[in-house]
């Protein structure tokens, strides 16, 4: 049951060297989104586009009946409730689904739909009456591997005839088994060993090679090398298709080693603005003000649904704890908890079950709860060297052009240093913060 697989199980008990907590750190927060997306990110951007041959037609689609899939398929993608491709879909599915079949690199933010577009592809791909493996799907963790492939059986649906199997370690399989599923999805190491050391797949009949999450894949070492000896095993006509959502220098240069001759699409995450936001900052002397402030203030925040964001785990569980003993009702969600848990936390948040989340820096980046309007910064966003961290502090409280309803965000201010920190965010955004006096609240109500 994957429901009850806690992704930090792999690596308890066990001291971990800084990049493997920033790798459990990258997956456990795309494995979050995943679980707490339930729609597409909305995005206004134009998709940027470099093709492989510049001469040949570029295709987008504004609908799925124009590409043609099978019935099965047609139905499987009305059944999930999709109308219409989303924005990276218009153009990467027709790439995809070309013949020749055309190798694409592909890169936007999670929850544009880069997943269910090349689970499109692997099944439009798939020859059902050939009994063996003929499409590859890696990605960085078990749980993000289980991940895609309920989206592969969710689409699959009424495509009985295809059929899954994980490449996961775990899943032991009796020396000299040939597999029968047409797609093979899990992790690299184990995917290599099915494909070389033990031959349960033949990567010569090989069609599709899906490599998801590349900016992830890349945070392991191993991975990478892995994912490299599995292409190098695949026929040149094989579609090499990889996707990421970010992409620095080092994603980059993986990619290109994964996938030759690629068509290129890119689309860029929305810009953010304070345009919208009224901010304010509140001067206490210690933290024990601070939480007196924000009790002040509780009536009005509440009218909304409120985030708090505070510097450390340690001051999140005490905040939380002490707004609990007041009789308000808070979530808190916390790197301690796993994932699953901290996914239904959000869960409920997100349907209004409780009205302020309690939190941590660290804890909720790259999480978007688009219906947030008041955030607190119970602590001021610093990096580790104690400077302003002003692009987390747009991310926390900006808005995108779509979502541009206004927007509250306190500050609170307990010392010289904060103060200091506060002013110069003022400056790095060129937008009045204004001083907030709670125990004359007229201002923000
Ligand atoms: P990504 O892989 O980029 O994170 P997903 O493919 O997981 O994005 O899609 C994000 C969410 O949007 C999922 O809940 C998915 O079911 C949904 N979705 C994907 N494509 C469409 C579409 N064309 N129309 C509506 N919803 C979609």
């Amino acid at each position: 049951d994957s429901s009850s697989v806690a992704v930090k199980s792999e690596v308890q008990g066990e001291k971990k060297p800084a990049d493997e907590d920033d790798k459990d750190d990258k997956a456990a927060q795309s494995l979050l989104n995943k679980l707490i997306r339930s729609n597409l990110v909305s995005n206004t951007n134009q998709v940027e586009v470099l093709q492989k041959d510049p001469n040949s037609p570029l295709y987008s689609v504004k609908s799925f009946e124009e590409l043609r899939l099978k019935p099965q398929l047609l139905n499987g993608v009305y059944g999930m409730g999709f109308n219409r491709p989303s924005k990276i879909q218009e153009t990467a599915l027709p790439m995809m689904l070309a013949e020749p079949p055309q190798n694409l690199i592909a890169q936007s933010q999670s929850g544009t739909g880069k997943t269910a577009a090349f689970v499109l592809a692997m099944l439009s791909h798939v020859e059902p009456n050939n009994k063996y493996p003929q499409c590859l799907c890696v990605s960085p963790t078990y749980e993000l591997a289980l991940q895609t492939g309920k989206v592969i059986e969710q689409m699959g649906k009424q495509y009985e005839e295809v059929k899954l199997v994980y490449a996961i370690r775990g899943n032991k399989l009796p020396r000299g088994t040939k597999l029968h599923e047409q797609i093979v999805i899990g992790t690299p190491g184990t995917m290599l060993d099915w494909c070389s050391k033990f031959k349960f797949i033949d990567p010569k009949k090989i069609k599709v090679f899906v490599l998801d999450e590349a900016d992830v894949m890349i945070a392991t070492q191993g991975h990478q090398d892995q994912s490299i000896r599995i292409q190098r095993m695949l026929p040149e006509n094989c579609q090499m298709l990889l996707f990421s959502a970010t992409f620095e220098e080092t994603v980059w240069n993986f990619a290109q080693r994964i996938v030759p001759e690629p068509n290129i699409i890119k689309l860029k995450r929305e810009e953010e603005t304070l345009d919208t936001i009224k901010q304010y900052y509140v001067l206490c002397n210690s933290r024990e003000e601070k939480f007196q402030a924000l009790c002040n203030i509780y009536g009005a925040i509440t009218i909304a649904q409120a985030m708090v964001f505070c510097h450390t785990r340690k001051t999140a569980g005490w905040l939380a704890g002490e707004l609990s003993r007041e009789g308000h009702q808070v979530a808190l969600l916390s790197g301690e908890m796993q994932v699953e848990q901290r996914a239904a936390v959000i869960d409920r948040f997100r349907n209004g079950k409780e009205k302020v989340l309690v939190t941590t820096n660290v804890c909720a980046r790259g999480i978007d709860v688009e219906q947030v309007s008041v955030v607190i910064n119970f602590d001021l966003p610093v990096d580790r060297d104690g400077n302003p961290d002003n692009e987390t502090y747009l991310h926390r409280i900006g808005r995108t052009g779509r979502f541009g309803k206004r927007g509250l965000a306190i500050n609170m201010v307990d010392s010289k240093s904060s103060m200091n920190i506060l002013t110069r965010i003022q400056e790095h955004f060129s937008k009045n913060i204004e001083k907030l006096d709670t125990d004359d609240l007229d201002e923000i109500e």
